[in-house]
C-alpha cells in the first residue's frame, strides 16, 4: 500500500500567539498521550535517532555559537525526556546533515533544522509568523508505530523582533530553543495536544492534521 495511505502525519505546530508568559517560556503547552492506538517508537527502534542541521542554527540563535548552542540544546532536549522515571525510550544523535527538507519519511533521517517552510505529506508548507515549530511524525494508524519524523523550527517566528528570534541564555524578549524542543520532542515521540486527542482517535479517515 502506498506509504501516504498507510500512514498519518502527526503535524503540530507550537504557536507563539498562544503564549501568555513571557517568551523565554515554554512553547505550545501540555501534551497528552491518545488513548486509542497513540502513535510511538518500539523498543527494537531504540535508541532512536535524530540529525540535527547545526549550520541552520547561524542567525537563528543569539550568541558566539549558534551550531554548538543549538547542538547542545536539543541534545539536553531529547536527554530529558530520557530522564523521565517512568520513560523507556532512548534517543541517538546520529550524523549531521545538511538537509533543509526531511521529504523521506521512512530512510532513517530525522531531520531537526531551523528553516522556513516545513515538509507535511511530502509537501514543503511555509511556516507562518507566531509559529514557533512544526513536529511531523509518520505512523501506522491502524498500530500506532512510527516510521520516522522532523522537528522544524521556524527561522522567523517573531517578525517584529530583530533576528535572532531564539537564544539558549534566557534572555528576555527571546525564545528559549531548548524548551521549544523539548515541547517537540514529545510530539515527535507521539504526544500531541490534549485538545486534538478525541478527534485524533475518532477520526481515522484524516491523513493531515496540522493543528496550532
Ligand atoms: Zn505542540
Amino acid at each position: 500500500m502506498n506509504q501516504i495511505l498507510r500512514t498519518r502525519v502527526l503535524a503540530v505546530l507550537a504557536a507563539a500567539g498562544l503564549l501568555a508568559a513571557p517568551m523565554s517560556a515554554l512553547a505550545g503547552g501540555e501534551l497528552y498521550l491518545l488513548s486509542n492506538s497513540p502513535p510511538h517508537w518500539v523498543t527494537s527502534q531504540f535508541p532512536v535517532g535524530y540529525n540535527l542541521n547545526p549550520g541552520t542554527a547561524s542567525g537563528n540563535i543569539d550568541g558566539v555559537d549558534a551550531p554548538g548552542q543549538f547542538i547542545d540544546a536539543v541534545t539536553s532536549a531529547f536527554q530529558s525526556w530520557e530522564n523521565v522515571g517512568t520513560a523507556a525510550i532512548t534517543f541517538q544523535r546520529n550524523a549531521d546533515t545538511a538537509l533543509l527538507l526531511d521529504q523521506n519519511a521512512t530512510d532513517g533521517v530525522n531531520l531537526v533544522v531551523f528553516n522556513s517552510v516545513a515538509v507535511v505529506q511530502g509537501i514543503p508548507i511555509p511556516l507562518p509568523a507566531g509559529v514557533l515549530g512544526v513536529t511531523n511524525s509518520y505512523f501506522d494508524f491502524s498500530n500506532g508505530l512510527i516510521s520516522g519524523g522532523a522537528i522544524t523550527l521556524n527561522t522567523d517566528p517573531l517578525p517584529d523582533h530583530a533576528n535572532p528570534d531564539y537564544s539558549t541564555s534566557g534572555a528576555n524578549g527571546t525564545l528559549d530553543i531548548e524548551a521549544i524542543v523539548l515541547h517537540e520532542a514529545g510530539h515527535y515521540i507521539g504526544m500531541c495536544h490534549r485538545r486534538y486527542a478525541t478527534t485524533w482517535a475518532v477520526n481515522s479517515s484524516a491523513s493531515r492534521r496540522t493543528p496550532p
